[in-house]
This record gives C-alpha cells, structure tokens and sequence, in this order.
C-alpha cells in the first residue's frame, strides 16, 4: 500500500487497526460496564447492516486498515457474526480479523467461526472462581466459558487471550490465580486497568487498580519484561521461566499510553470515535447507508485530522463513553 494513501493523524501516528462494535447490546451485567444488563433505547439507530459494515470495512481497507476487531456489547449476540467475520476476511487489505468476547457460546460457534476466517479470540474472564465470575458478571458461566476456550483450542484457534479487568474488591485478591492458570497453558492473560466511564464513578472509585500495582506484584514474583516492537499493541508483556504462558498489562491511565495508539473505533450504529473517551462520535452512517465507499473515506480523512493527543481520563473527562459497551473498549 501507497503510504501516501494510508491514514495518519498531525502527530505521525497510523491507524491500521479498526475496533468495530457490531452491537451495543449485552447478555452479561458486568458490574464495572452494565450493572443494570443492556437497556436499550427505542429512539436509538439501529446497528449497522451486512451491507454497511461491508462499506465501512472496504473504505478503511483502502486506507490501510489491516487489522479488525469485532467487540461490542457481545459481538457473538448478533445472529448474522459469522458472516460479519467472513465480510471482513475476504476483504482485499484486511489480513487479520479478531474478535472480543465473553465467550458464553463459545463452545457453540469456534469452529463455525474458525472456518469463516477468524484468526483469533480474547475473552473476557475476570474470575477463575466460579461464585466470583457470578458475582462480577451476573452469570453462572464460569464452566461454559473454560470449555468454550478448550473448544477454540481444539478446532485450531493458537491466537487465544484472556482478558481480565482487575477490581479491589472482587477480583485482586486472585490475581494470583491467574498466574497459576498459565503456569502449565501457553495463553496470554492481559490485566487491564478499570477505566472510569460515565456511568460508573462510585464503582470506579472504589474499585480501580493501578497497573503499577500489578507490575510490582510481578517483578515480585520474578517476571521480566518482554521488549516492545513496533507493531505491538497497548499490552505490556512479561515473562517467566516457570510459566508456559505470558501476562499482559493493559494501562490507560500510565504517561504516554496514547503516543503509541494505532486504532480507531466504530461503533455498531456507524459512529466513528478518534478515541474511547472521545467527546462525541461522528456518524458516518448516511454514507455507509448508500454504499458511498469514498465518501467513507473522505469524512475519515478529515475527521482524523482533529484527533487528539491523548485522552484526559486522569482527570476524570471520560468524553460520551457511559459505558465501554457503546463501543468495545
Ligand atoms: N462483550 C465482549 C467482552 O466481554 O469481551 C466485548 C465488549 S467488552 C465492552 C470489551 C472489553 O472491555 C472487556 O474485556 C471488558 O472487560 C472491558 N471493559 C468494559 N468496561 C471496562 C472498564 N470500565 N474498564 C476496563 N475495561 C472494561
């Protein structure tokens, strides 16, 4: 690809990755993200069509996109996510689809999923411990989501991450755990730090974690720090000796995490988002309605030019994003 052509923001930094939300709605009531489950909102747009979400996929390949990440809400909630999955792949430039869920049937779809091009999964799993996982999702699904990655495992999946969001008071105590889970399996599991939103302050306050915390605790405990390449994502990555697998940190609130960043984001009713924590979205959806590919790309172009340094979650602006379900994380 022309990099003439491809999507580069005033500070030099390129987007090549797309977080595409396909649907704002959620079957879990994760008490950091929708403790109330998914509301709905009858004067709400509709989440983006097949047809729409193969424009918008087409115009950020032109523009150098190369990797998409299905989120949501839950993603695996749509009916019609394997043939999202098969849109994005066959996609002229995408070399890379992934998708972002809580697993809960992933039993069900992996293969069916691995057969329409998928290359690789995270889940999201904050409790190894099945009255916990209870307590912080609202379901009873700790079973289900562990068969669901030995599933993802046995028909081929090798690009497996479990995701984890630390929180004082439900889940820092194991963290532990999760350790002694990769000590035998070769999966990543990637602790990020809780991100204030809209919607949940108090929780928030009572409940963040930093990741200098959790680093600590790993140097602690003998876990060094794999160098970075330029093509990583935000995840820093340790190893040890010991352990077969590896872990991540996630930290939005550490200096300089947005310097790096290479992503945009969709959310399911067509509204790109030049950051999580972003003031407003802006709709794309009149293009994406009419196939209008160049369109797509023109309104990108120029919207890329007012991105912003950084977000300024330190201080407590969490921009439009009530709650990370909007828009994927
Ligand atoms: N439903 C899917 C899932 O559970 O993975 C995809 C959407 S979910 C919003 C994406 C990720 O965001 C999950 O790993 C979730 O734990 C994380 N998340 C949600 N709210 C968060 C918050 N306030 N701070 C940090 N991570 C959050």
């Amino acid at each position: 690809m022309n990099q003439a052509l491809s999507l580069k923001d005033a500070m030099g930094r390129r987007f090549r990755y797309l977080r595409l939300s396909v649907t704002d709605r959620c079957n879990y009531r994760c008490n950091y993200c929708l403790p109330n489950g998914y509301q709905g909102d009858d004067t709400a747009e509709p989440a983006m069509t097949l047809d729409e979400i193969e424009t918008l996929v087409s115009a950020f390949a032109a523009m150098g996109t190369r990797k998409i990440r299905l989120t949501g809400g839950e993603p695996a909630t749509r009916k019609d996510l394997t043939r999202i999955i098969e849109v994005c792949k066959r996609t002229p430039g995408i070399e890379e689809v992934v998708l972002t869920t809580n697993g809960y049937n992933l039993s069900k779809k992996a293969a069916e999923w691995k057969a329409a091009g998928l290359d690789g999964i995270n889940v999201s799993l904050d409790s190894l411990d099945r009255d916990r996982f209870k307590d912080i999702t609202g379901h009873d699904h700790l079973p289900r989501v562990l068969d669901g990655l030995e599933q993802a495992r046995a028909v081929g999946f090798t690009r497996l991450k479990i995701n984890a969001v630390l929180l004082r008071q439900f889940n820092w105590d194991q963290f532990d755990h999760f350790l002694n889970f990769v000590r035998k399996q070769a999966v990543a599991v990637r602790f990020i730090e809780l991100m204030q939103t809209g919607d949940n302050a108090v929780f928030f306050r009572e409940n963040s974690v930093l990741g200098s915390q959790m680093e600590e605790k790993l140097q602690l405990q003998g876990w060094q720090e794999v160098p970075k390449t330029p093509l990583d994502g935000p995840a820093r990555e340790f190893r040890h000796p010991d352990f077969a697998g590896k872990i991540g940190l996630i930290m939005p609130y550490s200096k300089d995490f947005c310097r790096n960043c290479n992503r945009l984001r969709v959310a399911s009713n067509g509204n790109l988002h030049l950051c999580l924590f972003a003031d407003q979205g802006h709709s794309l959806r009149k293009a994406l309605s009419a196939g209008e590919t160049v369109s797509v790309i023109r309104q990108t172009r120029l919207l890329l030019e007012s991105k912003a340094a950084g977000h300024t979650l330190e201080q407590g602006f969490t921009g439009a994003t009530s709650s990370l379900a909007m828009l994927g994380g």
